[in-house]
């Protein structure tokens, strides 16, 4: 407004009337005086602010009244060789501490030369101002608190108040929400292979394809034009997308497809081709969950379990889930103990050899299975327990164990049997062993401390984990290197199929129980077995059928031409002692 000011002197009359007036009234102080400061005019507004820092109450000398607050007011009036122009604009003056509960504690002053011989100061209470911009400011470090900071994306916090808020607008009837929560698959072996930067990097794509397989928002609005969606990065490998105004759950189902679709495209990270999908949890409604934390965890226990499926898919929350969740805790605690008071141990089941001539060789070799003797339920069988033991981080203790053992009753056996011990020990392996670092290392040194011949042990994986990416074929090459012998198990069930066989660096197929429990009933499941078995064959591997119960199923799997057989028909697992005994027996039988 000082701007407005006429910068010739005023004439009086009804217009400069009319003008004083107006200044008089004006919501801001405004100050008339000469150059040396001596006050000409004053308006009321200037009075209520200056009164309160005017020394003495006077406000005669403006310069006096300012000095203590712009000290060097003077020499900028004095440097103002130009007969008009602005000298001070907006600038701020912070006030002692006032004792008044409103009164102003920053004031913002301007001053303006009129002409060679006045100056206007213009003074507003800058407090609000100031105030507001102080919001401003910690409205912003407030978002960059809530803003992850390597991917950008918000954070758990932001998360959180978002599934709050939605969750009070559905206590009040309004439904449709989702929360889903997704968790990279493979984000702790590409840290540990290819290193933290990498694994950065991977995270940043993540969120940069969560992003963009968000948009557009078609298939989610509502018709009140709701359609909020929130992707956010929660801490680690995990991202949370909440998708606001859904129509169904299946449309939460269709984004979260889409979504999976997206992450598990192969990523080019530094020259990496790097694969890692995801697992997604997806929550529809609170449900029962009571806090934002409870709808997160239970978003949580379903991504557990799409994992535990297998990987890169979804699994929607049901309450059952809650239970078996808590259930794997308790096992997870007690399988700690367990492995402290050792109370796992190792039985051994025969796998025989068919013999050309029709007769069977007893001593062809043992596959390791590990129990658990808990201490009120009872022997555990691995698959209520291997599971858990994966998630946890036990495995490695638990295969080291089986390992460890596996290898000195081997070594036992032949101590006491020579020439008729089993020839080969089979043992388990579970993708988690494979992924710890150093663990091929471990291997060779175990051989080595032992005194474990390489060729009699045989390590077992499943079709799924044999037929993954590079890393797990590099690791099985690397044990083939140590003169290991390696097992595709439960082949049949997983992903790779007869035509893929030759890409994997395995040397027996055990054919899965599936197949031969119907292979003296179902023709197909015959046709597969014979099918198995030739391309196995064809590329110089062993072939193995498990789960033989009946003499019908060994008499079909033996006119196939595999060469082993494993199952209940010729032993159970038996204990390390018994299946001394069993082999002893057997083979002193046939002689
Ligand atoms: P697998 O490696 O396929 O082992 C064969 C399973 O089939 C064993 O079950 C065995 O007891 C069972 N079986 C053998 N013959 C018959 C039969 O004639 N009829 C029936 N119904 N079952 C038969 P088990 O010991 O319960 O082990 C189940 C799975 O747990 C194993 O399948 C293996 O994948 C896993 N496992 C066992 N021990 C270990 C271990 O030390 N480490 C790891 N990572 N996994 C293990
Ligand atoms: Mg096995
Ligand atoms: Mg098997």
């Amino acid at each position: 407004m000082s701007r407005d000011l006429p910068s010739e002197p005023l004439q009086p009359g009804a217009e400069y009337e009319a003008l004083i007036h107006f200044l008089y009234r004006a919501p801001v102080g405004l100050v008339q005086t000469g150059l040396d400061g001596t006050v000409e005019m004053l308006n009321p507004m200037a009075a209520n602010l200056l009164m309160p820092v005017a020394p003495a109450a006077a406000l005669d000398d403006l310069f006096a009244v300012l000095d203590a607050l712009v000290p060097d007011l003077r020499t900028r009036v004095a440097a103002c060789a130009e007969p008009s122009g602005m000298i001070v604009d907006g600038l701020r003056l912070a006030l002692p501490a006032a004792k008044a509960p409103n009164a102003p504690q920053v004031l913002s002053l301007s001053l303006m030369k009129l002409d060679p011989e006045r100056l206007m100061f213009m003074v507003a209470d800058a407090t609000l101002e100031v105030q507001r911009e102080k919001d401003t400011l910690s409205r912003r470090l407030r978002s960059a608190a809530r803003t992850d900071a390597l991917t950008q994306m918000p954070n758990r916090d932001e998360v959180r108040d978002e599934v709050e808020r939605l969750m009070a607008l559905q206590a009040s009837g309004d439904a449709g929400f989702a929360v889903l929560l997704l968790n990279a698959d493979r984000f702790r072996q590409v840290n540990d292979n290819l290193g933290r930067a990498v694994g950065d990097q991977l995270l940043v794509q993540m969120g940069e394809r969560i992003r963009g397989a968000l948009r557009p928002p078609s298939d989610h609005l509502d018709p009140l034009g709701r359609g909020g969606q929130l992707a956010a990065r929660i801490g680690g490998d995990e991202f949370v997308v909440v998708l606001d105004g859904m129509r169904s759950r299946e449309d939460a189902e269709r984004v979260a497809a889409r979504l999976l679709d997206a992450l598990a495209r192969p990523y080019l990270i530094d020259g990496h081709d790097v694969v890692s999908g995801a697992s997604l949890g997806l929550v529809w409604g609170a449900g029962a969950a009571a806090t934002s934390d409870d709808v997160l965890r239970d978003a949580s226990i379903a991504m557990v379990e799409a994992k535990r499926a297998g990987g890169g898919r979804q699994r929607l929350f049901e309450q059952g889930m809650r239970e078996r969740a808590a259930r794997r805790a308790d096992i997870e605690g007690e399988l700690r103990q367990a492995i402290l008071e050792e109370q796992l141990f190792v039985v051994y089941q025969p796998v025989v050899g068919m013999l050309p001539d029709g007769g069977i060789d007893y001593a062809a070799g043992v596959e390791a299975l590990v129990r658990w003797r808990h201490p009120r339920r009872g022997v555990v069988p691995p698959v209520e327990f291997i599971g858990v033991a994966e998630e946890c981080g036990l495995i490695g203790a638990l295969g080291d164990f089986v390992l460890e053992h596996a290898c000195r009753d081997f070594l036992d056996w032949r101590a006491r049997l020579g020439e008729r011990a089993p020839r080969l020990v089979a043992v388990n392996l579970s993708r988690a062993q494979l992924g710890q670092p150093g663990w091929i290392g471990h291997v060779a040194r175990l051989l080595q401390d032992t005194g474990m011949p390489p060729a009699a042990l045989q390590l077992e994986v499943t079709e799924s984990l044999a037929a993954q990416d590079q890393d797990v074929q590099q690791r099985l090459h690397e044990l083939k290197a140590l003169g290991i012998k390696l097992a595709l198990d439960d082949f049949g069930t997983g992903y790779s199929s007869l035509s893929s066989l030759h890409l994997l660096p395995v040397d027996t197929v055990k054919i899965d129980r599936s197949f031969v429990s119907q292979a003296d009933t179902s023709h197909h499941h015959q046709v597969l077995i014979e099918a198995t078995v030739k391309v196995a064959q064809s590329l110089g591997m062993q072939t193995v059928a498990e789960g033989i119960e009946t003499p019908s199923q060994a008499g079909v799997v033996r006119a196939h031409s595999c060469t082993k057989a494993q199952g209940y028909f010729y032993s159970r697992p038996l204990a390390a002692g018994d299946l001394l005994a069993w082999v002893a027996e057997r083979q002193d039988a046939a002689r």
